[in-house]
């Protein structure tokens, strides 16, 4: 029911009430067999008619009145963006169309604030990540470069040194760069994955060769199990795990044991392979595995950035497990070592 005009509303009702009351004196008055006297009997009329057209005007305006608070409310606890809180908006048992409507509308809109607001968190916390992690290589070239050019150009013994440092520091931004550019593209989709048959094993074998002098520099072993030539076939897109092979067998020796050992297993599972790449080196604390796979997360701020890398690497191996529709997990203890387990699907 819609009250567009509840003066017309009040009007109509006590007009009927005034005519009833009319009617019920004529009717009372006949009944005891008398003439109507029609001054005191329209005069009562038009007070009871009064009467009731104030009360009804009354009380049609503190029913509107009421829903009015209601939908108001909704829109004043949007915002100043509390809590949404069922409970606490006063609803009557008979709410209009009108009410909830705005309810929806107020629901909607809260959502599309929180996700907004979500966005601009993470927003300002990755420009915050990003220009810390440059921070730290554009110092160190430019101390490198002053102190060249202080003098230190004419020096034979340090001049190539200091240029071989700064260009370290140069590869680190490159690094990071090229990781985000990655990262970028595979959140924006614009890099799909193509599905094919391939040999895991000699994919494990081409990245060990890639990563043999990181490895040599450790001495560290590199070894793969079993050690057969016997392929390993599996579907999924070979470039994609590649940059997954890399990204794992390339911490496992940066944060491996000095003289230890990296060595990447297979498991048959069914329908699928679960490929293994561990290491005995400083391991990760508990508290920090379920955060490692977030960007820029690192386990030991000085330590782990000290052995470069972008902090995104673990961001991008999840994406590219999560793309296939895959899984990684994660067992690690200080001191003792990580391996780090994934499944794809079997090939043939
Ligand atoms: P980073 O470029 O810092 O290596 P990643 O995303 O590859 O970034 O890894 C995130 C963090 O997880 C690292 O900073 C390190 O603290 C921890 N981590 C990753 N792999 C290992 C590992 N094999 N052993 C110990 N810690 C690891």
């Amino acid at each position: 029911m819609r009250f567009e005009r509840p003066e017309k509303l009040a009007t109509v009702l006590s007009v009927i009430i005034a005519v009833m009351v009319i009617s019920a004196m004529v009717q009372l008055s006949l009944w005891y067999k008398q003439t109507p006297v029609w001054y005191p009997i329209l005069g009562a009329g038009i007070i009871i008619g009064g009467i009731s057209f104030i009360l009804i005007r009354f009380g049609l305006y503190q029913f509107i009145y009421e829903k009015v608070k209601v939908i108001y409310k909704n829109i004043h606890e949007l915002k100043v963006g509390s809590e949404y809180d069922e409970e606490q908006v006063a609803r009557t048992s008979d709410l209009d169309m009108v009410e909830q409507e705005v309810s929806e509308w107020a629901e909607e809109r809260r959502a599309e604030i929180k996700e907004l607001k979500e966005r601009e968190t993470f927003r300002r916390e990755f420009i915050g990540n990003v220009s810390h992690e440059l921070k730290t290589p554009i110092f160190n070239i430019q101390g490198y470069i002053l102190t060249l050019l202080d003098g230190a150009i004419e020096d034979p013994e340090i001049n190539v040194k200091y240029l071989k440092r700064a260009n370290k520091s140069v590869e680190r931004m490159i690094n990071l760069v090229q990781d985000m550019d990655m990262l970028n593209k595979l959140e924006s989709g614009v890099l799909e994955i193509k599905m094919q048959n391939f040999n895991l094993a000699q994919l494990v074998r081409d990245v060990f060769e890639m990563l043999e002098e990181k490895a040599r520099n450790k001495n560290i072993i590199l070894k793969i199990n079993p050690p057969s030539e016997k392929p390993v076939m599996v579907v999924g897109d070979p470039g994609r795990i590649e940059q997954v092979l890399i990204n794992l067998v390339n911490n496992a020796i940066k944060y491996g044991k000095k003289g230890g050992k990296v060595e990447v297993r297979f498991y048959d599972m069914d329908d699928k392979i679960l490929t293994e790449v561990s290491d005995d080196g400083i391991g990760i604390p508990e508290e920090d595995i379920p955060r490692i796979f977030e960007r820029f997360y690192r386990v030991d701020k000085s330590r782990t950035r000290e052995a470069g890398g972008s902090g995104l690497g673990l961001a991008i191996v999840k994406h590219i497990i999560d793309q296939h529709k895959q899984t990684i997990n994660v067992r690690s203890s200080a001191n003792m070592g990580s391996t780090f387990s994934f499944t794809l699907k079997k090939g043939k």
